[in-house]
């Protein structure tokens, strides 16, 4: 006889109504006060194997009832076999088609920001490696040969500072948008800039080319210059703001978003977040700087104190999103995507994965900040992906390898965290971010708070979020 199971979940609450996150497919459903459904997880049963026969004894009603729960709950993956394998088998990773593909045009950095991943001692201390045309032309190549059937590929323009190497930008556009003319593609752009080097010729390029464009910002001018610094020591804030403001000042083709590194001390979250788009960008991003340095790091309560803000910042999201309104909190957005669409990761990030980055000499990496770490390399554009090192890695990085994550509920959100932090603060790039479980948790129980109270009150809202990330709306229903 068929032994069944409820399915791996996590239950929370929405102004004192119950829903269910399950853990392993991403459905999210409300659960009925008093129902039959209710009535299942609160008994026993749910915590172990049974057959059809046991789940009709715990519940009330007739036999037709109690078929329609059982299939109702089957259906949406409540009810699943104790056998069901967790993931599919990652032997057909192998021919994933490579989406994006970040270039390190240059190493170089007009600025030298205190917190820097790269060690600031070093980087201006000997010359740093920019990329060549041929370099570029032939990681477009390696991208387009790549790709496979897909039709739509992003090329993504890093650094150092990547505007210091204007011109290879541009003559590697030119390249790119005649392959993709030739190969019946289309081939988008985005950018990491720090903002100092936006002239009326850079700024007039970008819109042009429909670049993407983060800018690295932390906040208002005392914020944003304890850290953000030009190698002389000077701030950088007040070179910034009058470019930054032409830049925002046009109608941008593509949203323009600002990404704020959160370093010791950092405070008022909410007024860095109004600062910022006040100016104009479109969205804020936040993310706590990835150092073992005491003097930058965000010690526990700074951390705690983050959360704090981040909730606070996400009950102004809610209020603003029932009057069809939009709060650009790009890490609550994302998290809301990633649970409407049911997103299940099996790896945290697409590293190694659909994207790869490629260093001044043609050097392939897992992505943009593990460019030059020895682990991280993956081959070259000239001789091609080390298929036996990238196959081992995603062997190795698949969650189901990370016996620490194993029974975290949380796993399909965060699969163990960016491999980069991995890399700093656990001192290996495949080791889960255990540093952050606590964190991570209770931010993502806030994402399905938030989720939980915009599809029962404002569900088409949730769809222009997904809409917004250029995905097609995928109303998920509620029980
Ligand atoms: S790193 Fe922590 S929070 Fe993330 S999946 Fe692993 S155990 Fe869960
Ligand atoms: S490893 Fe980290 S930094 Fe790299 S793409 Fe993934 S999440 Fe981003």
């Amino acid at each position: 006889m068929e032994m069944m199971k409820i399915a791996d979940h996590k239950r929370f609450q929405v102004n004192g109504d119950e829903f269910v996150f399950l853990t392993q497919t991403g459905g999210i459903f409300e659960v009925e006060n008093g129902s039959e459904t209710q009535r299942v997880l609160n008994h026993d049963i749910a915590r172990k194997n049974f057959t059809k026969q046991a789940f009709y004894s715990v519940l009330k009603g007739n036999r037709s009832d109690k078929e329609s729960l059982w299939n109702h709950l089957a259906d949406n993956r409540i009810l699943t076999g104790q056998l069901m394998p967790k993931h599919k088998s990652m032997t057909h990773l192998r021919k994933i088609p490579l989406k994006t593909l970040v270039l390190h045009v240059t190493q170089s950095c007009n600025l030298m920001c205190h917190y820097c991943y790269h060690s600031p001692k070093d980087w201006h201390k000997t010359p740093q490696l920019s990329m060549e045309l041929a370099v570029a032309e032939k990681a477009v190549d390696f991208l387009f040969e790549q790709s496979g059937k897909l039709e739509d590929l992003v090329l993504v323009f890093f650094g150092g500072e990547p505007l210091l190497n204007f011109k290879l930008i541009s003559n590697t556009i030119t390249y790119a948008d005649e392959k993709a003319r030739k190969q019946g593609k289309r081939i988008e752009y985005a950018m990491t800039t720090n903002g100092t080097l936006l002239t009326d010729k850079t700024i007039r390029f970008i819109h042009d080319n429909k670049i993407g464009t983060t800018v690295s910002l932390d906040g208002t001018q005392k914020v944003h210059d304890r850290f953000r610094r030009f190698p002389d020591g000077s701030p950088s804030y007040n070179v910034i703001l009058p470019k930054l403001k032409k830049f925002l000042g046009e109608k941008s083709p593509k949203p323009v978003v600002a990404r704020v590194t959160l370093a010791r001390d950092a405070k008022n979250i909410s007024k860095t977040l109004f600062h910022l788009l006040d100016l104009g960008f479109s969205e804020v991003g936040f993310a706590p700087v990835t150092t073992m340095d005491p003097d930058f790091q965000l010690g526990s309560g700074q951390m705690t104190h983050l959360l704090e803000q981040f909730q606070e910042l996400s009950e102004m999201f809610i209020n603003l999103a029932l009057e069809d309104q939009f709060l650009g909190f790009t890490n609550l957005v994302d998290i809301l995507v990633t649970l409407h669409e049911g997103e299940v990761k099996l790896y945290p990030c697409g590293a190694g994965i659909g994207m790869f980055s490629v260093d001044p000499e043609g050097g392939l990496f897992l992505c943009q900040r593990l460019t030059n770490e020895p682990s991280a390399g993956m081959g070259d554009i000239f001789n091609g992906l080390d298929h036996k090192k990238l196959e081992k890695f995603r062997q190795d990085a698949l969650l189901d390898k990370k016996k620490d994550c194993n029974g975290c509920w949380a796993a399909s959100i965060c699969a163990g965290g960016c491999y980069h932090e991995a890399k700093i603060r656990e001192g290996h790039l495949l080791s889960p971010n255990l540093h952050y479980c606590e964190w991570i948790k209770t931010w993502i129980e806030t994402g399905l708070n938030v989720y939980g109270r915009l599809a029962r009150e404002a569900p088409l809202f949730l769809d222009k979020l997904s809409m917004l990330r250029g995905h097609e709306p995928l109303f998920n229903s509620l029980v």
